[in-house]
C-alpha cells in the first residue's frame, strides 16, 4: 500500500510499504480521509524525543475516517464487521491499570508500553496510508449523516468536548476561549453546544475573524490587553471559565487573569516553554487550573452532537489534497497558506 513514511526528523516521503494485518481485537480499515492535526508537525519534526515518536520510521496520522475491510480474531464476536464506516481516535490504552479502570484511559499508566498501549500516529503507525490497523477500542461507527471529512475531525472534536467538560462551566456561564486555531474553534463550538451563555474567543487575524463569522464574541489581542478586555466585557470580575487552546506560554497566566474569583481554567494547549502561573491569584481567589489530555470517552457524544448539527465541522475545512501530494498539504497547513485551518488528505 501507499503510505506517508517519516524516516527521520522532517524527512518523509509517500512510498510503498507492507499492508498491515489486524491482530486480536483489531480491525483493518481502508482510509477515506485524514485531517492534519496541529500535533502532526511536532511528531514529524521529532519535537518530543523519547516520547513521540518512540522510533523511526513512523506513519503518522490520527484523525481519520475509513471503512473496515478485515476483522482480526475476536473482533467479529464483539460485533465488528467489514463494511462499517468508522472514525478513529489515537489512544488504545491498556484497559487494566487503575486509570483505565476508572475510565481515564487518556492517562493510562502504561502509556507507550509495548503490547499494552498504543497511540496511533504518535508511537504506533497511523492513518496517512491506504490502510490502517486499529484496536476496536479506538474506532467508532459513524452515521451516514456525517461525511468522511467531518468524520475525520471527530477525534479533535472529542478532545474539544473533553476540554469543555474539564472546564466545567454551567448553563448560562461565560466561557473565554484563548487561541482560535482549529482546536479553539472546536472548543468554542462545544462550549456553545453545552449551554454556555456567552462564548468569547481571544486571538488575532484571520482565525479570530473566523470565530466571529461563526457567531462567537471576540477579543483581538492586537487591540490591547486581552485580560482587561475580558474583564471589561464580562463586568463581573471575569469569565466563569477560560479554556487555553493556544499553547502559548503566556496564555495560561492570561487565562488565570481572565476568570472571576473561584473561576476555572482548563489547558489543552501544550506550552513548549515553562508557563508561568500566577500562584498568588490562584491561591487567594481559589482559581482551579486543570490539564486536558486528549479525550476519555467523549467520542460517542461528539458523534451525536455533529450528527444533530449542533457542532459545525464543515466550516473549518479549508483545503483538500491527495496522499501523494502530502508535501503540499503539509506546507499549506504549517505555513497557514490561504487561511488554512483544517487540511484534509485523501489516500
Ligand atoms: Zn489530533
Ligand atoms: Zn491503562
Amino acid at each position: 500500500m501507499r503510505a506517508l513514511v517519516v524516516t527521520a526528523p522532517n524527512e518523509f516521503a509517500v512510498e510503498d510499504v507492507q499492508r498491515p494485518r489486524p491482530g486480536h481485537f483489531e480491525v483493518l480499515c481502508k482510509v477515506r480521509a485524514v485531517a492534519i492535526c496541529g500535533t502532526d508537525p511536532h511528531i514529524i519534526e521529532g519535537d518530543y524525543p523519547g516520547f513521540w515518536p518512540k522510533a523511526w520510521p513512523l506513519i503518522p496520522g490520527h484523525e481519520w475516517c475509513g471503512e473496515i475491510v478485515e476483522v482480526g480474531e475476536g473482533a467479529a464476536a464483539l460485533g465488528w464487521e467489514p463494511g462499517t464506516r468508522v472514525a478513529g481516535t489515537s489512544h488504545a490504552a491498556c484497559g487494566y491499570c487503575r486509570r483505565c479502570v476508572e475510565g481515564r484511559y487518556n492517562i493510562c499508566e502504561n502509556f507507550g508500553v509495548d503490547g499494552l498501549h498504543a497511540q496511533y500516529g504518535h508511537n504506533a503507525d497511523g492513518a496517512y496510508a491506504e490502510y490502517v490497523v486499529h484496536s476496536v477500542k479506538s474506532v467508532f461507527a459513524v452515521p451516514d449523516s456525517i461525511s468522511d471529512e467531518e468524520a475525520a475531525m471527530l477525534d479533535p472534536t472529542a478532545i474539544a468536548l473533553h476540554t469543555v467538560i474539564r472546564g466545567g462551566h454551567r448553563a448560562g456561564d461565560t466561557v473565554a476561549v484563548v487561541g482560535p486555531g482549529v482546536m479553539g474553534l472546536l472548543v468554542a463550538e462545544c462550549a456553545h453546544a453545552l449551554g454556555a451563555g456567552r462564548v468569547i474567543v481571544v486571538g488575532r487575524g484571520q482565525r479570530l475573524a473566523k470565530a466571529s463569522a461563526l457567531g462567537h464574541e471576540t477579543v483581538d489581542v492586537e487591540a490591547g490587553d486581552p485580560v482587561a478586555a475580558i474583564r471589561g466585557l464580562t463586568g463581573a470580575g471575569g469569565a466563569d471559565v477560560a479554556l487555553e487552546c493556544s499553547g502559548a506560554a503566556e496564555a495560561v497566566a492570561q487565562c488565570v487573569g481572565m476568570v472571576r474569583k473561584g473561576g476555572r481554567v482548563a489547558v489543552i494547549g501544550i506550552p513548549f516553554e515553562d508557563a508561568r502561573v500566577p500562584m498568588q491569584r490562584l491561591v487567594l481567589d481559589e482559581i482551579d487550573v486543570v490539564g486536558v489530555r486528549a479525550a476519555a470517552g467523549e467520542m460517542p457524544r461528539a458523534i451525536q452532537l455533529v450528527a444533530s448539527g449542533r457542532l459545525r465541522l464543515r466550516e473549518l475545512i479549508t483545503h483538500r489534497f491527495g496522499l501523494e501530494d502530502f508535501g503540499d498539504a503539509y506546507a499549506t497547513f504549517t505555513e497557514r497558506r490561504d487561511g488554512a485551518l483544517k487540511v484534509v488528505v485523501r489516500p
